[in-house]
C-alpha cells in the first residue's frame, strides 16, 4: 500500500512539475502540506506560472485520503469524477475559475465539506445531492449559468453564506428562506424581478446584496430583516421603497445608486446607524430632507441626480468625509457647507456653478476637490486657501480640480511650475479686461476719398469740395459690438508720397486697414496691399471702392485671386460717400472684422490702463515726453518689469496713442504725440522752399510751424526725430537734406563703369523709402553733390572705390555699379546697410544678382555665384551668352580677403551704425549680428565679424 509521501511522488511525476513541501497551505500557494504521520493533509494546484494548466483531476489526488483541503483553482478542468466523493476528510475544496459545467451526485458525499468555491465555472444548474452536505458554511457559485436552484438547497441549515452573484435566476426559491444561518446572501447581477417574502425568514442575514436585477420593487417583509447591516440595492429599477425599510434598524450602508428614486420615504430617517448612503444615478430633485438626520453618514452621494439646491441643513451631518455631488444642477452652494469640518472629499463637478461660498477654504480636511465642467469664468480664489495642489488631470484623487470651466487655463509651462505660479497667473489675469480699442487706418491715393470716407463713417455730411490732407486726422468712431463699446481710432493720412517713408511708425500691426480706392482711376491695387503687408503684417484690410456714383461699373480685376494673393482682404465694399450708397455694407464689413483685430483680442491689466490714460493725458499736453518719464508713469502704476513696460509702449503704439521706435537703441529716446509730430513734418516736407532741392534750414521752421504748437526750443527734437524718421540727414550745423524731395532731373556727372562690378537688387515691392533711407545713411560719401531723386553718386574716401546707385521704379530695381581696387569691400558695406533697412519691412522678398562685367544687362543670381564658391567650382557659365568666367571675378573676390582688408570696412560700417544712434558694444554687435546672421558667409567672406568687430573696439 503507498504512503501519502510515494502517492506525491507520482503526482509530481504525472504532472511533471515541482511541487514544494509547504508548512501550511495558503490560498494562493501551490504544494502540499503533511502532518507529523506523513499524511498529506492539503493539497494546492492552483494554475499560476509554476504549473500549467490541468484539464483534468490527476487520479492521484483521490488516493489522498487524509486530504482536508484542497485547490484546484484556475485550472481548465471541464469536468470533476465521481471518486472525488471518496475524499471524505475533506472540509475546503477550492474548484474556482475552472470549467465545470456539470457537478457529480458524488459531491454529496462529501459529508464534512464546510467551504466550497465553484466561482467561474460553467455550471448551468446544480446536483439535488448538494442538499446533502449537511456541514457546508460557505458555498461561493459566483459566475456561473444558473438559471435555477434545486430546492434541496434549503437543507443546508449550517449555510452562513450563499454567494449566487452573476448567474441568470430570474426567481427566488421559497425553500431559500430555509436557510435559517444565512448572514450573507449575495444575489448580486441576476434577473430576479421580485423578492418573495419568504425572505423575511433569513433572520440572522447581515449582508444582502441585490445589485443589478430587475426589481421594480420591494416586498414590505424587508423590514423584517432586523439584523442586516449592508442592503446593496444598485441597478434595479426601482422607484419607490417601501417605508418599512426604516425598521432596518442596524444598516449601515445602503446602496441605492441607479434606481429611478424620485423619493425616499420618509421612515428613512429612522436608519440610524447608517454611514454609507449611496443615491447616484436617481431621480431626486432635491435632498430628501430626511437624510440629513442622519447623523452617523460619513459619506453621502447623490451624483447624477436633479438637485438643483443644497439644503443648508446639509450641515447637520457633521460627520461626512466624501460628499459627492458631481452631474447634478447645482448653481450655488449653501455658506453652511463650510461647517462639514470633516469633510475630505467633495465632488461638484459637472453642476453649473459660478461661485462658491467665499469661506470655503476652512474646509481644512479637504484633500480633494473637484470642479470641473462648471461654470466658472475665474479661477475660483477663495480655494486657494485650502492648501491644495491644483491639478489638471482627471485621474487624481486628490488635489484641487477645475478643468473644463470657462475661464482661461494657464498655459502648460505654468502648470508645471506649480501652485505658486498658477495663483500667480490667475492674480494677474483676473484684473485683465479686453482693450475694446484699436486703430483704423484709412490709407489708398490722394484724392480716392479717405477723408470722405471718414467722415462718412463718424455721421458727418459729405463734402464735394473736400480740402486735401495735410498731416494727419485723427478722430474715434465708437461701434458697439456683442454689447461692448469699441473705439476705434480712425488715422487719415495725408497722400504725399515722401510721407510714405514715415509708415512703418504709423502703419501698426494689430490694426484694421481701410484702403481706399478711386473707381474712376486705373488704381495701384497692389502697390498699397504691399504696402499694408510690408508694415501691418497680416492685418485686416477692407477694399473700399469709393465714388461709384461717378462710374457705377468699376469693378476690380479679378477679386478672387486678389484675396489669394492677399488673404488678409476681407471684405471689398462698393461706397459712394455722396450718395451714401453701400454705407451700410461697409458698417457691417468693419463689424463683421472687428474680431479679426489682434488689439481687440488683446486683454489688458488694470494697470495697465492706468498707465495708457496717464500716458496719453500728457503725450496731449506735452506732445513730447522722455522715455524715462514714460518708465515712471509706469512704475508709479506698478508696471515695474522692464519687459513689461517694453510690451506696454508697442500696444500703446500700436493703438496709436504714442510713437516710439521699436529698434532697441532707438526706443528709449521719446514718446510722442503721433498728431503732433505727423502735422509738423507734413507741414515741413510741404513747405514751397524745399520743393525740387530738399534743401532745409533750421530757421525756416520758425515761419513754417506754428509758434504756438512748436515752438522753436522744440525744432531741434523735431528736426531729430525726421533725422531718426530717416528723412533727412544734417548738411551742416543748420542745413538739411530730405533725400525724398531731391530734383527728379539727373545731373551730369562722370562714372566709368568699364571695370564696374554690377549689382542688382530685384524687390518684389520696392518701397520708395529704402533708397532714400540708404543716401541718408551713406550721405558722408556722396561725391560731389551728386544726388537726385533716383540715383546717387557715392565714394569712399579710404580705398577710392566709387558707387553708383540708383532705383529704377518700374522694374522695382536697385541697381549698384561700383568701381575701384576695394569694389566688394565696398559692396559689402552697402550690402549691409541695406539689409539692415530691409528689416524694418516684413514680406519683402528680394532677389540679388551680379551683372556680367563685358555684359552689365545679362545677370547671374549671386547666392547661386556663393554657392558655386563654396562647392569649390571655380567656372560659371552664363546660360544666354554662352560666356564662361570665372565665379571668384565675377564677385570681385581675385583673392581671399586678409584681415587688413576687412577692417576698415568693418569699421566703416560700425561708423555708419553708430551715426545712428547706437552706441553700445553690445547693441551694435546686436545689430550687426542679426544682419550677418542672414548672410553667414557675410557676402562670401568666411569671417567672424563678431570677433573682428570685438576687435575694434578693443582699438
Ligand atoms: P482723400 O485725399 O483720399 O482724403 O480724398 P477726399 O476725401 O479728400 O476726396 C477727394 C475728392 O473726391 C473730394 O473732392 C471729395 O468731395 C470727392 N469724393 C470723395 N468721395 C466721393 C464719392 O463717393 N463720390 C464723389 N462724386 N466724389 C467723392
Ligand atoms: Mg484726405
Amino acid at each position: 500500500m503507498p504512503t501519502d509521501l510515494d502517492i506525491i511522488k507520482q503526482l509530481k511525476q504525472s504532472i511533471g512539475k515541482k511541487l514544494p513541501r509547504l508548512d501550511k497551505l495558503e490560498w494562493g500557494s501551490v504544494g502540499y502540506v503533511q502532518n507529523a504521520h506523513h499524511q498529506i493533509t492539503a493539497l494546492s494546484l492552483e494554475s499560476n506560472l509554476f504549473l500549467c494548466c490541468l484539464k483534468e483531476l490527476p487520479p492521484e489526488i483521490i488516493k489522498l485520503q487524509n486530504l482536508t483541503r484542497l485547490s484546484l483553482t484556475g485550472n481548465q478542468l471541464s469536468e470533476l469524477p465521481p471518486e472525488i466523493g471518496q475524499l471524505q476528510n475533506l472540509t475546503e475544496l477550492n474548484l474556482g475559475a475552472n470549467q465545470l459545467s456539470e457537478l457529480p451526485p458524488e459531491i454529496g458525499q462529501l459529508q464534512n465539506l464546510n467551504w466550497l468555491n465553484l466561482e467561474t465555472n460553467r455550471l448551468s444548474e446544480l446536483p439535488p445531492e448538494i442538499g446533502q452536505l449537511q456541514n457546508l458554511n460557505w458555498l461561493n457559485l459566483e459566475r456561473n449559468q444558473l438559471s435555477e436552484l434545486p430546492p434541496e438547497i434549503g437543507q443546508l441549515q449550517n449555510l452562513t453564506g450563499l454567494i449566487l452573484k452573476k448567474n441568470q435566476l430570474s426567481e427566488l426559491l421559497s425553500s431559500i428562506g430555509k436557510l435559517q444561518n444565512l448572514k450573507e446572501l449575495s444575489l448580486s447581477g441576476n434577473r430576479l424581478s421580485e423578492l418573495l417574502s419568504s425572505i423575511e425568514q433569513l433572520q440572522n442575514l447581515t449582508k444582502l446584496y441585490l445589485s443589478e436585477n430587475q426589481l421594480s420593487e420591494l416586498p414590505p417583509e424587508i423590514g423584517q430583516l432586523q439584523n442586516l447591516t449592508e442592503l446593496y440595492l444598485s441597478e434595479n429599477p426601482l422607484s419607490e421603497l417601501p417605508p418599512e425599510i426604516g425598521q432596518l434598524q442596524n444598516l449601515t450602508e445602503l446602496k441605492l445608486d441607479w434606481n429611478k428614486l424620485s423619493e425616499l420615504p420618509p421612515e428613512i430617517e429612522q436608519l440610524q446607524n447608517l454611514t454609507e448612503l449611496d443615491l447616484g444615478w436617481n431621480e431626486l430633485s432635491e435632498l430628501p430632507p430626511e437624510i440629513v438626520k442622519l447623523q452617523k453618514l460619513t459619506e453621502l452621494s447623490l451624483k447624477r441626480n436633479q438637485l438643483s439646491e443644497l439644503p443648508p441643513e446639509i450641515v447637520k451631518l457633521q460627520n461626512l468625509t466624501r460628499l459627492d455631488l458631481p452631474e447634478n444642477q447645482l448653481s450655488k452652494l449653501p455658506p453652511e457647507i463650510v461647517k462639514l469640518q470633516n469633510l475630505t472629499r467633495l465632488d461638484l463637478g459637472i453642476n453649473r456653478l459660478s461661485k462658491l461660498p467665499p469661506e470655503i477654504g476652512k474646509l481644512q480636511n479637504l484633500t480633494g476637490i473637484y470642479l470641473i465642467n462648471n461654470q466658472f469664468t475665474q479661477f475660483p480664489k477663495v480655494l486657494l486657501a485650502l492648501n491644495l495642489e491644483v491639478k489638471w488631470d482627471n485621474y487624481s484623487t486628490v488635489g484641487l480640480h477645475v478643468e473644463g470651466n470657462p475661464f482661461q487655463t494657464p498655459p502648460v509651462e505654468i502648470v508645471k511650475q506649480g501652485k505658486q505660479a498658477i495663483i500667480d497667473y490667475y492674480a494677474a489675469l483676473e484684473e485683465q479686461q479686453p482693450l475694446n480699442e484699436s486703430k483704423l487706418i484709412l490709407i489708398g491715393d490722394g484724392g480716392a476719398g479717405k477723408t470722405s470716407v471718414m467722415k462718412r463713417l463718424l455721421g458727418q455730411p459729405f463734402n464735394p469740395q473736400e480740402s486735401q490732407t495735410h498731416g494727419i486726422n485723427i478722430n474715434t468712431l465708437t461701434v458697439t459690438h456683442q454689447d461692448n463699446d469699441i473705439k476705434l481710432h480712425c488715422w487719415d493720412f495725408g497722400g504725399q508720397q515722401i510721407m510714405h517713408a514715415t509708415h512703418q511708425f504709423f502703419l501698426s500691426k494689430r490694426s484694421l486697414y481701410l484702403l481706399v480706392l478711386d473707381s474712376r482711376r486705373e488704381t495701384q491695387v497692389d502697390y498699397w496691399l504691399k504696402h499694408i503687408q510690408t508694415f501691418g503684417k497680416n492685418a485686416p484690410v477692407i477694399i473700399v471702392i469709393n465714388k461709384i456714383d461717378e462710374n457705377p461699373h468699376f469693378e476690380l480685376p479679378q477679386p478672387r485671386q486678389l484675396k489669394k494673393r492677399y488673404p488678409n482682404i476681407k471684405q471689398i465694399v462698393r461706397l459712394s460717400c455722396a450718395t451714401q450708397q453701400g454705407l451700410s455694407e461697409l458698417n457691417a464689413a468693419i463689424q463683421n472684422t472687428l474680431p479679426d483685430i489682434e488689439l481687440l483680442n488683446t486683454v489688458f491689466p488694470a494697470k495697465w490702463f492706468n498707465v495708457k490714460t496717464a500716458i496719453a493725458e500728457q503725450a496731449a499736453k506735452t506732445h513730447f515726453t522722455s522715455y524715462e518719464h514714460y518708465v515712471d508713469i509706469c512704475q508709479a502704476n506698478g508696471v515695474t518689469k522692464e519687459t513689461e513696460q517694453n510690451t506696454l509702449i508697442n500696444f500703446l503704439h500700436d493703438l496709436g496713442l504714442v510713437i516710439h521706435f521699436q529698434d532697441r537703441w532707438l526706443r528709449e529716446t521719446n514718446v510722442i504725440n503721433p498728431q503732433w509730430i505727423t502735422e509738423a513734418v507734413y507741414t515741413i516736407i510741404n513747405a514751397p522752399q524745399l520743393a525740387g532741392n530738399g534743401k532745409l534750414h533750421r530757421d525756416a521752421l520758425t515761419t513754417l510751424l506754428d509758434n504756438h504748437t512748436y515752438p522753436v526750443r522744440k525744432h531741434d527734437s523735431i528736426l531729430e526725430l525726421m533725422r531718426k524718421f530717416e528723412l533727412c540727414y544734417p548738411l551742416n550745423d543748420n542745413e538739411y537734406l530730405l533725400p525724398g524731395l531731391f530734383s527728379a532731373q539727373e545731373p551730369d556727372f562722370a562714372f566709368d563703369d568699364g571695370n564696374a562690378l554690377h549689382f542688382i537688387l530685384e524687390y518684389d515691392f520696392l518701397p520708395n523709402s529704402i533708397f532714400t533711407r540708404l543716401v541718408v545713411r551713406m550721405h558722408r560719401d556722396i561725391l560731389n553733390n551728386t544726388y537726385w531723386r533716383s540715383g546717387v553718386l557715392l565714394r569712399d574716401q579710404a580705398t577710392g572705390s566709387t558707387a553708383l546707385v540708383e532705383t529704377v521704379a518700374e522694374q522695382k530695381r536697385l541697381m549698384l555699379s561700383i568701381t575701384g581696387q576695394q569694389q566688394r569691400e565696398y559692396l559689402a558695406i552697402l550690402l549691409f546697410i541695406l539689409k539692415d533697412i530691409h528689416r524694418s519691412y516684413s514680406h519683402l522678398t528680394v532677389t540679388e544678382k551680379i551683372g556680367l562685367p563685358d555684359n552689365p544687362d545679362y545677370s547671374v543670381s549671386y547666392a547661386h555665384l556663393l554657392n558655386l564658391r563654396q562647392h569649390g567650382i571655380k567656372d560659371y557659365l552664363h546660360e544666354q551668352t554662352n560666356q564662361a568666367y570665372q565665379v571668384n571675378t565675377l564677385l570681385g573676390l581675385v583673392a581671399p580677403p586678409t584681415e587688413a582688408e576687412i577692417m576698415p570696412m568693418l569699421q566703416k560700417i560700425v561708423n555708419i551704425i553708430q551715426a545712428q544712434g547706437i552706441e553700445q558694444e553690445k547693441d551694435l554687435l546686436d545689430h550687426i549680428d542679426d544682419v550677418v546672421k542672414v548672410n553667414p558667409a557675410f557676402f562670401g567672406l568666411s569671417v567672424d565679424v563678431n570677433a573682428l568687430v570685438r576687435k575694434l573696439f578693443k582699438k
